[in-house]
């Protein structure tokens, strides 16, 4: 992402990126810098590879956060990224768990996996997986909302259930056998407190296009899971060809307007996207 600034929420100015004095009440320098360095060395936050993840959101906000020079407000960035630096603490509990492939136990490049999902070529994060292929957890962070899809079933929510079956169908794919199929293989393991893991049912690649994203509270959302995809997947293919991002961004549609509204009606840009402003500095979109 070209960062080249950040907006203080509190104070509703922009400041240069280096600029920690006029951030300091909001986050640490050390903080900045490291949200700085993972959009820069992480490829996943820089490229045209599509992820996993590209399903569940909002290709605008990917566009102008990836290719446009941007000034986000870091604690929205935190909030997004925290949980890949949770996933250290996570993983050094899973270190326990004889068996275990983590991103920080020494399996980075293992936990990595490329191939073809919904006809495109997807690259899928695995958070934790059993080295015989019995178990693929999915860590959520409270922090982040992850508590809220908890509940007493113990079943995964349906856009948890579509990433982590995403994640399986790549995995079956690369080692051309069944994985993570049997009982509790799929896990959403939710980190607040305690941990509390859902498990995902097994769904089939159709099934998991056609779930929908987004809203628990106020009803449908509209969005699934299959389109989301392909919306980035046309956004990058354009930005391959040499059009201007901000001409990508503005033909996107404003995904994050209805996912994930709150029974308060509020929208997921409002509560969670960094680049808001940008975005709505933008015109197009719906
Ligand atoms: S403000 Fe909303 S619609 Fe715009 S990029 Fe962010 S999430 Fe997407």
């Amino acid at each position: 992402m070209p960062i080249v600034g950040w907006r203080n929420a509190y104070t509703g100015r922009t400041c240069d990126v280096d600029d920690y004095a006029a951030m300091a009440k909001v986050m640490p320098a050390f903080m900045l810098k490291a949200l700085v360095d993972a959009e820069r060395e992480d490829v996943r936050h820089s490229g045209t590879l599509l992820s996993v993840t590209n399903g569940l959101g909002c290709a605008r906000e990917v566009v102008i956060t990836r290719f446009m020079p941007c000034k986000p407000d870091p604690q929205k960035l935190w909030r997004q990224q925290g949980g890949t630096y949770l996933h250290e603490k996570a993983a050094a509990l899973a270190a326990y768990d004889m068996g275990w492939v983590t991103e920080h136990n020494g399996g980075a490049e293992e936990c990595v996996v490329v191939g073809e999902l919904l006809g495109r070529v997807v690259s899928g994060k695995r958070d934790a997986f059993k080295r015989d292929f019995s178990k693929l957890r999915d860590y959520k962070f409270s922090f982040s909302g992850g508590d809220k899809f908890v509940d007493a079933t113990r079943v995964a929510e349906p856009h948890h259930a579509a990433q982590l079956n995403a994640l399986r169908l790549l995995t079956e794919r690369a080692v051309e056998r069944e994985c993570f199929r049997g009982d509790g293989g799929m896990e959403a393991w939710v980190v607040g407190g305690t941990w509390q893991p859902t498990y995902a049912p097994l769904m089939s690649e159709a099934q998991v296009a056609e779930t929908e994203v987004g809203s628990t509270k106020v009803g449908a959302s509209g969005w699934k899971y299959g389109v989301l995809l392909e919306q980035h997947a046309k956004a990058y293919e354009r930005i391959e060809r040499g059009d201007k991002a901000e001409d990508v961004a503005k033909a996107l549609p404003l995904v994050g307007l209805t996912m994930w509204r709150s029974r308060k009606g509020e929208c997921s840009c409002t509560a969670h996207c960094p680049v808001k402003r940008e975005c709505d500095a933008l015109a197009g979109g719906m």
